[in-house]
């Protein structure tokens, strides 16, 4: 492990939670209650209906991209980002995937991390709509729709983060961020907020501003607590070190994705990336 550093990039997912309404739709921005009751046609993707983006929600945003030291779009537009799962239930989620459309771009944060001040850089910052909520059962799966619609930030660092300390100490910064600027509670334990971890490791006497050095990034898909995020990050650079010890870097770490299994402690292959390059 001594010869190689971590290189660690999180997709950061807060929802808004203190806006009244939805992102799209004038349903109550609440979950916790009866499921399935808090829902209109909109969120229910029921033809004919239209979205319309909620204000409040796009103040936030813009706050936080403020924050972040990110550039704001000259107009602030949505995409459709297509995918089939029962928690989606217009077949796309309303996004902003391509440049310029974010709320925020290019932008940088500055934490503090065992007494060292650290920085990261922020590729960028989207607004989106969340997806419904399921409950996978023994013999059935539950879907609860009230989830449908709350707005969610997407904040995607670049790979400038080297240890599961320092990607822990931005995890909390960014909560503190969200909570004192009245954004979100950015509770967990609610769900409010869930990462995606990217992890590859380089050899140590390399130039990290190449890209050709980078080792193969690992995706390790919605870690849904602080811990989490440290013991999948741990677990993952000493997994792919260890490959490279065997020698066995080149079939055992591919370019895809993972899941981070709370009871064992590991992280299991879902399915390699459709877009690698
Ligand atoms: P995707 O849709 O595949 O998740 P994104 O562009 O949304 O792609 O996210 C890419 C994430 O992967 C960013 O957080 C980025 O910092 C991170 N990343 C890219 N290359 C590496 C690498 N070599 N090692 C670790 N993280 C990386
Ligand atoms: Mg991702």
């Amino acid at each position: 492990m001594d010869n190689y550093i971590a290189m660690i990039g999180l997709e950061m997912h807060c929802e808004i939670s203190k806006t009244n309404t939805k992102v799209f739709s004038s349903a109550r921005n609440s979950y916790s209650e009866l499921p399935n009751s808090n829902i209109r046609p909109v969120d229910m993707a029921f033809p004919g209906t239209l979205p319309v983006v909620n204000k409040k929600a796009i103040e936030m945003s813009l706050m936080a991209s403020m924050i972040l030291k990110c550039k704001q779009p000259e107009y602030i537009y949505f995409e459709r980002k297509n995918y089939y799962y029962p928690d989606l239930p217009k077949g796309f989620q309303i996004t902003q995937e391509t440049k310029p459309a974010p709320v925020g771009i290019y932008g940088e944060l500055e934490f503090e991390c065992n007494g060292e001040t650290k920085k990261v850089r922020v590729n960028n910052l989207h607004l989106e709509e969340d997806a419904a909520s399921s409950e996978h059962l023994s013999s059935t799966t539950t879907i609860d729709y009230n989830r449908a619609g709350v707005p969610l930030l997407e904040l995607v660092t670049e790979p400038d983060l080297r240890s599961a300390d320092e990607a822990v100490a931005f995890l909390e910064t960014m909560r503190s961020i969200y909570q004192y600027t009245n954004i979100s509670e950015a509770d967990s334990k609610k769900g409010q907020i869930r990462c995606d971890v990217n992890v590859s490791i380089m050899e140590k006497d390399k130039d990290p501003n190449d890209p050709k050095n980078w080792g193969t990034r690992v995706e390790i898909k919605n870690v849904n607590s602080f811990g989490g995020v440290r013991d999948a990050i741990n677990y993952e650079i000493e997994r792919q070190c260890d490959a490279k010890e065997d020698g066995t870097y080149d079939k055992e770490v591919e370019q895809e994705t993972r899941r981070w299994d709370e009871e064992s402690g590991t992280t299991i292959r879902m399915r390699s990336k459709v877009d690698a390059i």
